[in-house]
């Protein structure tokens, strides 16, 4: 093991989050910190998912840091590699460079309760690092997922996830097969069914899909945004509003909304209708659960695909895949030649929620406790059992309109303990139980009133929802609130100890 560092804060993940931690820690005048990421750069999903047609599902203007525009998107949509280019630009306008350690994966932390100190365990010999504090910034959408389909293993041919895309395997001329129809098959399955031979579309639940508003952002309103910062500014408060008043009324408050939630339902099937004459074909593509119960999606090219005479729909549920095709419950076997695994992230699982062994006080490992005890945080947070821990993206965070508005928040509340730490000199900050179960059961009790909560739901299979049909994931109040909460929450419920 390598000399050991021994930063204030240690924050793992230099994905938006761990980016926006830092600019945080920064301007509160931290600067003795570490960002550590497993990847060779910065950037998080926007690094690691590559495959054709990859784009943001939000509009560009909202998906963004508030404090820094971005007057260079391409497109109202921007492709993943302006993300992508985003993040380098984050990280070198706001001098995160020297803080950042790359290429270390973090294997296993542990609060050594004397010291009231983190001890952060890195792979293969590397450094371990000890912090007074630890912020997991790893998102839910990072450990890809293969589906547990017997034969997987067995199969000759090529198999890709969507988010390792293995650029190499050319798709000219070859029988392709996708399976999953979620936010990433739903933009890579045009790009595949303009390249293969042939593509088979394995759908276990269709998604609602709405038009999309994409366009290329002329040169001069870009020279606009970039002379008058103000312009742009006000465009993404208008995008962010929309997206917000949308997400907040369909999900959270959609028994006061139901129209809404009609309404969208109404403007998703229309979109289908236009764009699919096949009656029988369209029934397949139609979802049979209620729109929000999963992450709908927007695109103008999806259901066009499937009307090609090179791609086929396939709703029968696969059976087993052989070591050149799949087979279908009903004993047909599809011949294939590279397999496509748009089957999303491992989360709300042990091992993956937190992605390392988190050990907090009396031996308590995060991940087993919240396998146990039901998946909550107070603010989506921090836990008593962990002292001078916070894990971004935890449960109860997922609000409206887009991930920066989550990040945001997270950042604001975990920066205004830090300098409150600081301030009282404490050693040791943790929660107290009583503002930690009063927040947990009032989340508890208003998703009952969510769409969640819904019979509809109930075919949805989204992974919002764990394996008690609970979908601990989303806060069932708006962003604005969220906002306003992270700036004012009386910092009080936390117990400061020197
Ligand atoms: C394809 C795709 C498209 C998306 N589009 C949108 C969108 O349009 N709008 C929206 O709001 N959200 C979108 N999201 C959600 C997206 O996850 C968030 O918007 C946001 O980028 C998450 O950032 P993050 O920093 O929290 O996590 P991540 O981006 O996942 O970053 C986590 C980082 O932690 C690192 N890491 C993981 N484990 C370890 C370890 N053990 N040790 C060290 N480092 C580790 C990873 O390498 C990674 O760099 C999308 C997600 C995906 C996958």
């Amino acid at each position: 093991m390598a000399e050991a560092e021994s930063p204030e804060v240690v924050i793992v993940g230099a994905g938006f989050s761990g980016l926006c931690a830092g600019i945080q820690l920064l301007r509160r005048g931290i600067r003795d910190f570490v960002i550590l990421d497993a990847a060779e750069s910065v950037g998080g999903v926007w690094r690691h998912n590559t495959y054709p047609g990859v784009a943001v599902d939000i509009p560009s203007a909202t998906y963004s840091f508030s404090f820094e525009p971005n007057p260079g998107w391409s497109r109202a949509f921007a492709p993943g590699e302006e993300v992508r280019a985003y993040a380098e630009h984050c990280a070198t306008k706001y001098k995160l460079r020297p803080h950042l350690r790359l290429n270390t994966r973090v294997e296993k932390a542990e609060f050594d309760s004397g010291a009231n100190r983190w001890r952060v365990s890195t792979s293969d010999g590397g450094t371990e690092y000890s912090a007074r504090f630890l912020v997991c910034a790893v998102g839910p959408l990072d450990q890809p997922r293969n589906p547990d389909i017997p034969g997987l293993d067995g199969f000759a041919g090529k198999i890709v996830h969507t988010a390792r895309w293995d650029h190499g395997h050319d798709l000219a001329g070859r029988r392709v097969a996708v399976i999953g129809t979620g936010a990433s098959g739903l933009q890579v399955i045009p790009e595949i069914a303009a390249r293969a031979a042939h593509l088979d579309v394995y759908q276990r639940t269709p998604i609602w899909v709405f038009p999309k508003v994409d366009f290329a952002i002329p040169r001069g309103v870009r020279r606009l945004f970039r002379a008058l910062p103000p312009v742009q500014r006000l465009v993404r408060l208008v995008t962010t509003a929309v997206s917000e008043v949308v997400m907040v009324l369909g999900i959270v408050h959609y028994s006061k909304a139901p129209f809404l939630v009609r309404g969208a339902e109404l403007l998703c099937r229309a979109h289908l209708r236009r764009q699919v004459p096949d009656r029988a074909l369209r029934r397949k593509l139609t979802p049979r659960y209620g729109f929000g119960c999963k992450r709908p999606s927007f695109s103008n090219a999806y259901f066009p695909a499937f009307t090609r005479p090179n791609v086929a729909l396939v709703t029968e549920p696969i059976e087993r895949v052989t070591a050149s095709g799949i087979v279908t419950r009903d004993g047909v076997e599809r011949p294939v030649d590279t397999l496509v695994l748009a089957t999303g992230f491992k989360i709300l699982e042990p091992g993956a929620t937190p992605p390392f062994p988190v050990v907090g006080l009396g031996g308590v490992e995060l991940g087993e406790h919240w396998d146990r005890e039901r998946y909550h945080a107070y603010e989506g947070l921090s836990v008593p059992q962990a002292p001078n821990f916070w894990m971004m993206n935890g449960p109860y965070t997922v609000t409206g309109a887009s991930w920066f508005s989550i990040i945001e928040a997270g950042t604001t509340h975990i920066v205004r303990v830090l300098a409150e730490a600081r301030r009282r000199r404490a050693a040791r900050v943790a929660v107290r139980v009583g503002p930690h179960d009063a927040f947990t059961a009032d989340m508890r009790r208003r998703m009952r009133g969510t769409i969640l909560a819904q019979p509809s739901c109930a075919r949805s299979n989204s992974y919002y929802f764990d394996k008690r049909g609970e979908a601990p994931y989303i806060r069932p109040q708006s962003g604005l609130y969220v906002w306003r909460r992270a700036r004012t929450f009386d910092l009080d419920d936390y117990e400061f100890t020197r």
